[in-house]
């Protein structure tokens, strides 16, 4: 188990589509178990694994509340099969697009196909804030980010604002 580096937007691995993964094998579950420990350790509710640098379509989720147990879900080689048409709004936020967050609008229920921890096939019916949350992990697996739904302007804004604080060299005291 290890806490990996996040990897925040603009950059261009951020973009990249994930592939399939073949086999739910050792490796595999070394990098789910990685990824819930970078993302209990960021605060995040969600983490795919192109966020760390591996281009594999598995995505950790954890939505349990603050004083609940921890309840990690894995997702690997997720489809989604129904969308529901009505729709429900979150402020969404990203460990990879840090301290911005908007509203966007999603599917308000949806069913997924996917394989577990153990490579076992299985479907979830999910709604409101699983829902959400697995559409913005699945998303990351096809390159898109919650800011790609904004506004060109607001999305503009935010990515400057980012690779300003980027640009700035580390701080030292001597
Ligand atoms: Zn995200």
């Amino acid at each position: 188990m290890a806490i990996k580096t996040i990897i925040t937007e603009p950059n261009k691995i951020l973009r990249q589509k994930s592939l399939p993964v073949n086999n739910v094998g050792k490796q595999e579950q070394q990098l789910m178990d990685d990824m819930l420990d970078t993302m209990y350790a960021a605060n995040g509710i969600g983490l795919a694994a192109i966020q760390i640098g591996v281009p594999k379509r598995i995505i950790v989720m954890d939505i349990s509340k603050k004083d609940e147990k921890n309840s990690p879900k894995y997702f690997v080689n997720p489809i989604i099969k129904n969308k529901n048409i009505e729709t429900s709004t979150y402020e969404e936020g990203c460990l990879s697009v840090p301290n911005f967050f908007a509203e966007v609008d999603r599917p308000k229920k949806c069913d997924v196909e996917y394989l577990d921890y153990d490579g076992k096939k299985k479907t979830l019916n999910a709604e409101g804030l699983l829902a959400t949350c697995i559409q913005h992990e699945m998303d990351h697996l096809e390159g898109i980010l919650f800011i790609d739904y904004l506004s060109k302007l607001k999305k503009t804004m935010i990515v400057k604002k980012l690779s300003k604080k980027k640009d700035r060299p580390d701080r030292i005291i001597v």
